[in-house]
């Protein structure tokens, strides 16, 4: 049996997604920057895709800027603010996934910024008056916090962080690459955030797309020159058959949201009531083992320490159990990431994420706590 739990890395595409792109695929060749028949048709193709997105998250057209992914959507909102905002100092949290921390780290070195890393808990919650403390002494801020954490799932009050920047005057991006498409998002009520990032192949979708939400309050520059492509915004020729899977999974997941959450969160506590049971000393990274306070599709689970440690993930592999032991770029090596680091996890104790989606099935879960039972007996 092979068996996947690492939807946090990536998605299986949803075959009405490829569905979707296989007519753009096959004859939607003309460059939408050509004004011939060809070009126009293309183009055409885009901006309905972008209307579409923009609907979902209740926002105009023209705050939806697509991007190859979450990873350039985030390193824009950052150097954009910097770069044509003014922003002089960033607030930023010791959790955040790479494409934000080493963005940042860069900016510092090269002295265009100064770093300041809000308090988190051990639970891996972001500790606000801290927040707060900090926005009120430094102006010309950039608070750079993510939404749900890709590695144990916390999630981020968004709205009640929007209202402490607003209150300071500080820009706003968080980073929502785990939960676009998962959550709902309606920017008229989350009017206080600037910049938004999502990435299409974590809810069904192609990989190397997505989009950044810019406010159409802050007024930013091109990030990549060339074309006058996305408004100007980002040159190249678009990566239009990206974009209709991008708007075509994000449809599904939007009109069976409250059915798939429903359904991930059930997986889920199926998971710990098994695990609970059938395994001693374990427990749940952060706030993973709580519903209430953690992203539904992801279970960051700690292991005993015992000789099979360093090759937990490794056997898990080969019993056919595809997982991860950290962040994406971390997969296979089952070593300390910074996100446990952060919350002060203890190093010596093995962490499996495993992480769900809607195609999951409770047969999977039963074979994957089996293959753990056996490897703890
Ligand atoms: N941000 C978070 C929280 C992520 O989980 C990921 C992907 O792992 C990214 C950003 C990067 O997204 P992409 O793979 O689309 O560049």
């Amino acid at each position: 049996m092979k068996v996947y739990l690492d939807n946090a890395a990536t998605t299986t595409i949803d075959s009405e997604v490829f569905e979707a792109m296989i007519p753009v695929l096959k004859d939607g060749y003309g460059n939408p920057s050509s004004s011939h028949f060809h070009g126009r048709k293309s183009k055409s193709i885009i901006e309905r895709a972008r209307k579409n997105i923009a609907k979902h998250l209740n926002c105009s057209p023209g705050e939806i800027i697509f991007t190859s992914g979450g990873t350039e959507a985030d390193n824009m909102a950052i150097r954009c603010a910097v770069n044509n905002l003014g922003v002089k100092h960033i607030v930023t949290s010791r959790i955040e996934h790479h494409a934000v921390g080493y963005t940042v780290e860069k900016m510092k070195s090269e002295g265009l910024v100064d770093l300041t890393y809000v308090h988190v808990d051990e639970k891996g919650h972001i500790d606000l008056q801290h927040l707060d403390q900090i926005l009120a002494t430094r102006p010309k801020t950039l608070v750079s916090l993510m939404h749900a954490n890709n590695e144990i799932g916390n999630l981020l009050p968004i709205e009640r962080v929007s209202e402490i920047c607003e209150k300071h005057g500080a820009i706003f991006h968080s980073d929502t690459v785990q939960t676009m498409s998962h959550y709902t998002f309606d920017m008229k009520v989350f009017d206080k955030i600037h910049f938004l990032a999502c990435s299409a192949h974590k809810f069904h979708g192609p990989k190397g797309v997505g989009f950044l939400y810019i406010n159409k309050s802050v007024k930013v520059k091109p990030f990549i020159y060339g074309g006058s492509q996305e408004r100007n915004m980002r040159g190249g020729t678009e990566n239009i058959y990206g974009i209709v899977g991008l708007s075509k999974a994000m449809d599904i997941a939007y009109s069976n949201l409250m059915e798939h959450k429903e359904y991930i969160s059930s997986l889920k506590s199926y998971m710990i009531d098994g695990l609970n049971k059938s395994i001693d000393g374990i427990y749940y990274n952060g706030d993973s083992g709580n519903l209430a306070r953690s992203l539904y599709t992801i279970l960051s689970v700690s292991f005993p320490p015992t000789e099979i440690s360093s090759m937990l993930l490794f056997n898990m592999d080969i019993m056919g159990v595809s997982c991860s032991g950290g962040s994406a770029c971390t997969s296979g090596a089952n070593i300390s990431s910074h996100v446990l680091e952060g919350i002060e996890a203890p190093t010596d104790r093995p962490t499996i994420r495993f992480s769900f989606s809607r195609f999951t099935t409770k047969e999977e879960i039963d074979y994957t706590i089996n293959c753990l039972v056996k490897l703890y007996s």
